[in-house]
Parts: C-alpha cells; sequence; structure tokens
C-alpha cells in the first residue's frame, strides 16, 4: 500500500523510517545503559577491566590515575588486551593540568598509549585539560583517528583539531552552554561529531536532542550522521542493530 505516493516519496519514507531506527550512539560513558535504541561505548579505567567483557568497549589508564603505576605496569597491562575482539579504541588517555598527577609521568604513560594504539591499529579517545599547547603536538604526529572526548574548547583548538582529522564528542557541557560554546558547536562539520555521557547522569537522548536543535536538523538525521561517523571510524567494529 503506498497511500497514492509515487515511488521516490514511498523510498524517501522508508528511508526516513530507517533512520529512526538507528540508535542514539553514546561513544564514551562510565557506566552500562541497556535501554533499547541506545548502543553505549563503555570507557573502562584499565585497572578495573573485566577482560571477559562481551561487549564493545575502550580502555586506558586515566590521567588522574597514572601516579599509581609504573612504565613497565601499564606496558604490561595494555599488552594484556592486544588483539581483545571488544576493543574498540584506547582510552580515556591523555594530559591534564588540573589534576594531581606529574606531568611528565602523564606524558610518559601516555605516549605508552599511543604506541599501543598504532601497533593495534586502534583509534584513540582523548582527554585533555589545560593542556592543547602540549596535546596538540602529539595529535599531529599519531598515526590512528582520534577523537578528543568532553569537547568544550574554542575556535581556535577546534580549528587545529579539524586541520589534522580529529574527532569531537560532545558531552553534558551542551545542556548548560553559554552562547559561546553554542556559537563554537555550530562550527564544527557534522562529519566529525560524536555526542557522550562520560560521568553525568544525563540521558544521551536529551544530549542528541539539544545538539539537533543547536545544529537545526531533525533527530533522525543525527542518529544517521552519527551512525555514519561510527561506521567511518570503526569499519571493523560493526553495530548490532
Ligand atoms: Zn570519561
Amino acid at each position: 500500500m503506498n497511500y497514492g505516493l509515487t515511488g521516490s516519496e514511498v523510498l524517501l519514507t522508508l528511508i526516513e523510517t530507517a533512520k529512526m531506527d538507528i540508535p542514539f550512539i553514546d561513544i564514551h560513558s562510565h557506566s552500562a545503559n541497556d535501554n533499547s535504541g541506545v548502543i553505549t561505548i563503555q570507557s573502562f579505567f584499565l585497572q578495573e577491566l573485566n577482560p571477559s567483557i562481551s561487549t564493545y568497549f575502550t580502555a586506558a589508564i586515566h590521567p588522574w590515575h597514572v601516579g599509581m603505576f609504573s612504565i613497565e605496569e601499564v606496558k604490561a597491562m595494555l599488552e594484556k588486551m592486544t588483539g581483545h575482539p571488544g576493543l574498540i579504541a584506547i582510552g580515556e588517555t591523555g594530559l591534564d593540568k588540573v589534576c594531581l598527577s606529574d606531568y611528565v609521568h602523564q606524558k610518559l604513560i601516555f605516549a605508552l598509549h599511543i604506541g599501543f594504539a598504532e601497533r593495534n591499529n586502534l583509534p584513540l579517545i582523548i582527554h585533555s585539560v589545560r593542556s592543547w599547547n602540549d596535546m596538540i603536538g602529539y595529535l599531529k604526529k599519531i598515526r590512528v583517528p582520534f577523537i578528543v572526548h568532553g569537547y568544550n574548547s574554542g575556535r581556535e583548538i577546534s580549528r587545529q583539531l579539524l586541520h589534522i582529522g580529529g574527532y569531537f564528542s560532545i558531552g553534558k557541557a551542551i545542556l548548560n552552554s553559554t552562547p559561546r560554546f553554542i556559537e563554537e558547536i555550530k562550527t564544527i562539520p557534522l562529519t566529525s561529531l560524536f555526542l557522550e555521557t562520560d560521568e553525568s547522569t544525563a540521558a544521551i537522548e536529551e544530549i542528541y536532542l539539544e545538539m539537533s536543535k543547536i545544529r537545526g536538523i531533525s533527530l533522525a538525521d543525527l542518529k544517521y550522521q552519527v551512525y555514519e561517523n561510527y561506521n567511518k571510524l570503526f569499519p571493523k567494529f560493526e553495530l548490532k542493530i
């Protein structure tokens, strides 16, 4: 039954319906979410990872925790994950000038994560707090794709990250955003965008809804675009919808 629609109108309707069935992808969360219609990529602190996990995940030593481990210990912990079928990216890892961890040690541990990601051809999930001067230097050199999680920086950093092919993941900051950040969000190409809940109790659906309003696109189109971005960045890790 086509209710008097033309062939191309039927096709368009089918495409729109299929887009609505695409899940909300939460690219970075520290908790599991069993809600139907949501696919959560859980991010583990490597020291807490249960290796029998059966869903897609990311893991790393967080910059906050690097002081707990020596270089050799981190190397061994990373190597243990080699070939794990659920490991889709390394992170979150990076640099944080606000936390108490020794900054030189942070850099050494970050470099280990980069090396492991490159050897295993896995993207990186980046944590960067007040460390952009150093971070941009690292990101310019890495040979795997990366997502900057919890992104909330300004025009100049966005420009530099885009120039080197970075992806941006935006989280709860969008729910209480300043006019300046809203303007910034509008300039990030939709093809470079992910959304996340991180540690927040906000629902990923809320974050998508806010983004769809700011960008003036439908929720279905936004979900479809993030799904496309996921498939581009993680071609080996197909989502089972
Ligand atoms: Zn996080």
